[in-house]
């Protein structure tokens, strides 16, 4: 199914479905769980899925709305593929960050004076290389305890039940988990629903704003007045040490802890931050240096406390993508016409006609653009992919 596209309008918009979507799941019936879910657990996690996030007048999440296209399934299976961090994984980043030290070397000799901000950068990306050449040597297994996954029939979020509980002591702290695992998985498939645009989606960037996401829901539970304020409490005080233990984690799993950082720090963002996220996640250029940059002062190990606020710096200049040319074509009279579309609350799209881009961007800062809305599910390439 055509998954790609913004909902926004179909759910707050004129077609607003009145009936509530009470939250459900299945067992995987082919490695069931070893345990039932408890009632106690699975009213928390009922309570979870009714909250709803405001983000902005249009957006907001919630899992109930989600669970209209994105299934949950509670299965007992093991998925233990992965190996932190994989072989392949870390030889490819090693490239990768080879060409990013040589291109700031590059920088750096072609600048006319100092350049602290280069330097800094260049001896960060040093370290990290030699934290990926060790990271060869050493396998740390780490189980999914989570995933979403989409094909072109449907969108399915498993949680694997047995691993958290394997993980957790007493089925009380096991309740805790799955909550935030459950909100880490919705809010993936929140990301997904609501980008438009045709690129792979940043990892670096997409798993601590699901962490982050959770945080903030579980945030909003607790001091809210729902009947499961004070286990969302107990809750987000166990997430925010779980998520925070990733950050001295070797592998991608450190880039997960940010999202404990930015819960910390960035509290008070979380509305702007979520929604340019939610609409730009498809947008971002990912081999960008500055994307780049960004993901090495995160991978492969968490970055030291003074690091945190220049990769915030980053991460916010990468969400900054409002009003980009998507596309043009050319009419007559040597004016072409150009799409561009905006993702800062709604992703909208406007025509102008212009003679280059910048002239093309600065005609709609100006207001001189006219607004067009188009549904782009047609044109985006569907591609598979699974986000533990
Ligand atoms: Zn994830």
């Amino acid at each position: 199914m055509g998954v790609l596209k913004n909902l926004t309008e179909e759910y707050f918009g004129d077609k607003v479905r009145e009936e509530d979507v009470i939250f459900s799941y299945d067992i995987d019936e082919k490695c069931p769980p070893k345990y039932e879910l408890e009632p106690d657990a699975e009213a928390f996690l009922r309570g979870l899925a009714e909250h709803r996030l405001f983000l902005d007048k249009s957006l907001s999440f919630q899992i109930n709305d989600l669970q209209r296209h994105t299934r949950l399934m509670l299965s007992g299976k093991w998925i233990d593929r992965f190996e932190f961090p994989p072989t392949d994984q870390l030889k490819e980043e090693i490239e990768e960050l080879d060409k990013l030290i040589k291109s700031l070397e590059d920088r750096l000799s072609q600048a006319k004076k100092e350049n602290r901000n280069l330097e800094e950068m260049l001896s960060v990306c040093k370290g990290q290389r030699k934290e990926l050449e060790k990271a060869l040597c050493s396998t740390e297994a780490r189980p999914y305890l989570g995933m979403y996954y989409y094909d072109d029939d449907e969108c399915v979020i498993t949680l694997f039940v047995d691993v958290i509980e394997s993980i957790t002591a007493g089925l009380d702290e096991m309740k805790l988990l799955m909550g935030q695992v459950l909100l880490h998985e919705y809010f993936h498939s929140f990301y997904h629903h609501v980008g438009v645009g045709t690129r792979d989606l940043l990892r670096c960037v997409e798993e601590p704003m699901a962490e982050y996401g959770s945080l903030m829901v579980l945030d909003s539970v607790a001091s809210s007045n729902s009947t499961i304020a004070s286990t969302a409490k107990e809750a987000l005080d166990y997430a925010k040490k779980f998520v925070e233990e990733k950050q001295s984690c070797i592998g991608r799993i450190a880039a997960y802890g940010f999202g404990a950082y930015l819960y910390e720090f960035h509290k008070n963002d979380y509305q702007s931050l979520i929604a340019k996220y939610a609409n730009a996640s498809l947008l971002l250029d990912k081999q960008s240096n500055s994307a780049l940059e960004y993901k090495y002062l995160l991978y492969p190990k968490y970055p030291a406390p003074w690091n945190e606020d220049i990769t915030y710096k980053k991460l916010k200049a990468l969400l900054n993508v409002d009003g980009v040319c998507l596309s043009r074509k050319d009419t007559n009279a040597g004016k072409r016409t150009f799409q561009i579309e905006h993702t800062v609350t709604t992703t909208s799209y406007y025509f102008v006609e212009a003679g280059s881009n910048e002239e093309a961007e600065s005609l709609y800062r100006e207001g001189k653009a006219e607004m067009e809305w188009k549904d782009k599910d047609e044109d985006l390439e569907i591609t598979k992919r699974d986000d533990d």
